[in-house]
C-alpha cells in the first residue's frame, strides 16, 4: 500500500536534494493534461523496502504573481493537501529561523502529520541545530544528511509503520468502496506473531509522573541508559528494540527515556504531546495510570486517543506497590474504567508496580492478548451464523413498517478489526443497534479492548 510524503520548508534547507535522492532517476511521468500547471514536482520514491510517492514543494520559482512567502505559503498547502505525511527539513546549521516558524504555523493550521527533520546534520555541526527543532513543537527532529545520505534509516523507520497504518487507514475509510465479499476465507487466518523482524510495536502513554520512564526502564533492563547530549535526537531515543519476556518489542520513546539522557527541562513539558505521537507508531498502546490519581481527564483524553486511532489498548494502573486495601481498589478502577471508557469495553485492565517489577509478567500477557484480537481475523462462515443468531436473539427494527434485513457479514480488515454488513435502509440502523452488534461480536468472538469497526452497506 503506497502513501504520498510531501518534502516541505523554506528555501535553501535541502528539499530538492533530498528529493533526488528518494527518487533516484524515478521521476514520474510529466503530466501534460493540458491546463494542469505541474509546480509540485512529483516522483516516486524508494526507501529500502517502502515504495511512496514524494513531492517537492520547492518549485517557486514557477510561480511569479505574488510574494515569495504568499508563494511558498500556498504551495506548502497543497503539497499539504496531496499528501499523507509531510517532512518538515530545517537547516541544522542555520537552527531555527523565522521562516521555520512560519512553516510550522502553517503544518500546524492544516492539521498535517508530520515528520520534523534537521537537514545538513552530517558531522557534529548539526546537533545543536537538530536539538534546537524541538522548539517548534512537533515533537522528535531527526538528523538528516540529504546531501551524504545520512539518516535516511531513521526517516525509513518513522515511515515504515507509517505506511503500515496508512494501509489500514485507507480500508477504514472505505465506506464507499466496495468490498470483495465473496472471495473470503472460510477459516479463521492465523494469527502472525511478532518477530525479531517485525517486532511488536508498543507504545507507554501516560501523564507525567505516571512512571512511564521507571517501566521502560525497567522493561529495557536497569542497564541500559542513554547517555550523552545527543541521546535526543538520535533514533535510540524514538525507538528501542527488546526481548521482552520472550516477545520481541520495539518501544517507542517517552519523555521517560529523554529524562535519562538529561535533556533540558524545558523538553520535559512535551511529553504527553509526544507520547500522542508515538501512538501512530505503536500497534498496542499501554495507557498507564497513577493508582493514586487514576482516570482523570488527561488519562481519558489519551486513552480515548488510542482508541480513535485504531489501536490495541492495555491499560496499566501502575504503583500497585503503595495500595494498601488492593481488591478494593481494583474493584473501584474497573468500575470507573467501564463507566469512563466505554468505547475500551473490556480491554485489560492490569496492576503493575513499574518500581519493583511486580506485576509485568501480567503486562506482558496482556499485551500479546491484546495484539493477538487486534490482528484477528473471523471466517466469513462463522460470522455469518452469528449474524444469524444475533438477529434472531433481537430483530433489527423496522421503521415505517419496512424492516431492516441484514444479510451478510465479513470481516474486511484487521488491525484493529473491521467488518462490512450488507443490509438493506442501513441509513435507518440506529445507533444502539449497532453498539449491539459491535458488543456481541466482542463478547462472542473474544475481541476485549480493541477498537471493533463496524460498516453498513447497502443491498436493496
Ligand atoms: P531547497 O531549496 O530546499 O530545495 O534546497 P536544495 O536542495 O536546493 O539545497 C540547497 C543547498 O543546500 C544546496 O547547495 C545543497 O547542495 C545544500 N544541501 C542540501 N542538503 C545538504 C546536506 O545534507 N548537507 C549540506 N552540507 N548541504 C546540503
Ligand atoms: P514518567 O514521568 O511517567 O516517566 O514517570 P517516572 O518514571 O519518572 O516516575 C515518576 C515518579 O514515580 C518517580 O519518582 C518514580 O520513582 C515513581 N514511580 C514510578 N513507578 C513507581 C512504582 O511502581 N511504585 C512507586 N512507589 N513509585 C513509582
Amino acid at each position: 500500500m503506497s502513501f504520498t510524503l510531501a518534502i516541505v520548508g523554506r528555501p535553501n534547507v535541502g528539499k530538492s536534494t533530498l528529493f533526488n535522492r528518494l527518487v533516484g532517476k524515478r521521476l514520474a511521468l510529466v503530466d501534460d493534461t493540458p491546463g494542469v500547471t505541474r509546480d509540485l514536482r512529483e516522483g516516486d520514491a524508494r526507501l529500502g523496502d517502502l515504495r511512496f510517492v514524494v513531492i517537492d514543494s520547492a518549485g517557486l520559482e514557477l510561480a511569479e504573481d505574488d510574494s515569495l512567502q504568499g508563494r511558498m505559503r500556498r504551495l506548502t498547502e497543497r503539497a499539504v493537501e496531496e499528501a499523507d505525511v509531510c517532512l518538515f527539513l530545517i537547516d541544522a546549521r542555520v537552527g531555527v529561523t523565522p521562516a521555520d516558524e512560519i512553516f510550522a504555523d502553517i503544518l500546524r493550521k492544516k492539521n498535517a502529520h508530520v515528520i520534523l527533520a534537521a537537514n545538513k546534520a552530517e558531522g557534529n555541526a548539526g546537533a545543536a541545530g537538530a536539538l534546537e527543532a524541538w522548539s517548534l513543537g512537533l515533537g522528535e527532529p531527526i538528523a538528516l544528511s540529504a546531501e551524504h545520505g545520512q539518516g535516511l534509516d531513521d526517516l525509513y523507520d518513522i515511515l515504515q509503520p507509517l505506511a503500515d497504518g496508512f494501509a489500514a487507514r485507507n480500508v477504514a475509510q472505505m465506506p464507499e468502496v466496495d468490498v470483495d465479499l465473496p472471495e473470503d476465507l472460510d477459516e479463521d487466518a492465523p494469527i502472525r506473531m511478532p518477530t525479531e523482524a517485525r517486532p511488536l510495536q508498543l507504545a507507554v502513554i501516560g501523564r507525567p509522573n505516571a512512571g512511564k520512564s521507571t517501566l521502560i526502564n525497567k522493561i529495557l533492563g536497569e542497564d541500559r541508559l542513554l547517555t550523552g547530549p545527543e541521546a535526543g535526537i538520535t533514533r535510540d531515543a524514538i525507538s528501542v528494540t527488546k526481548t521482552f519476556m520472550g516477545t520481541p518489542m520495539r518501544i517507542w520513546d517517552t519523555a521517560g527515556m529523554r529524562k535519562k539522557a538529561r535533556v533540558s527541562d524545558k523538553l520535559e513539558k512535551l511529553s504527553v504531546a509526544d507520547g500522542l505521537r508515538a501512538v501512530r507508531f505503536a500497534e498496542v498502546v499501554v495507557v498507564l495510570l497513577d493508582v493514586n490519581i487514576p482516570f482523570e481527564v488527561q488519562d481519558l483524553r489519551i486513552a480515548d486517543f488510542a482508541e480513535t486511532e485504531g489501536r490495541a489498548v492495555v491499560v496499566a494502573a501502575n504503583k500497585w506497590d503503595l495500595e494498601e486495601e488492593k481488591t478494593e481498589k481494583l474493584k473501584e478502577l474497573r468500575e470507573n474504567f467501564e463507566r469512563l471508557l466505554p468505547q475500551l469495553r473490556g480491554a485489560p485492565l492490569v496492576t503493575v508496580s513499574a518500581k519493583t517489577g511486580k506485576g509485568l509478567d501480567r503486562l506482558h500477557n496482556a499485551i500479546l492478548k491484546a495484539y493477538e484480537v487486534w490482528n484477528r481475523r473471523i471466517s466469513t462462515a462463522k460470522l455469518n451464523n452469528w449474524l444469524g443468531a444475533m438477529t434472531e436473539a433481537h430483530p433489527p427494527p423496522a421503521p415505517g413498517g419496512r424492516r431492516i434485513k441484514l444479510r451478510y457479514i465479513t470481516q474486511a480488515k484487521t488491525r484493529p478489526p473491521g467488518f462490512v454488513i450488507k443490509a438493506t435502509h442501513t441509513d435507518q440502523i440506529p445507533e444502539s443497534y449497532s453498539r449491539y452488534l459491535v458488543n456481541g461480536l466482542r463478547a462472542d468472538f473474544d475481541m476485549p479492548g480493541t477498537p471493533i469497526r463496524l460498516y453498513f452497506r447497502d443491498q436493496g
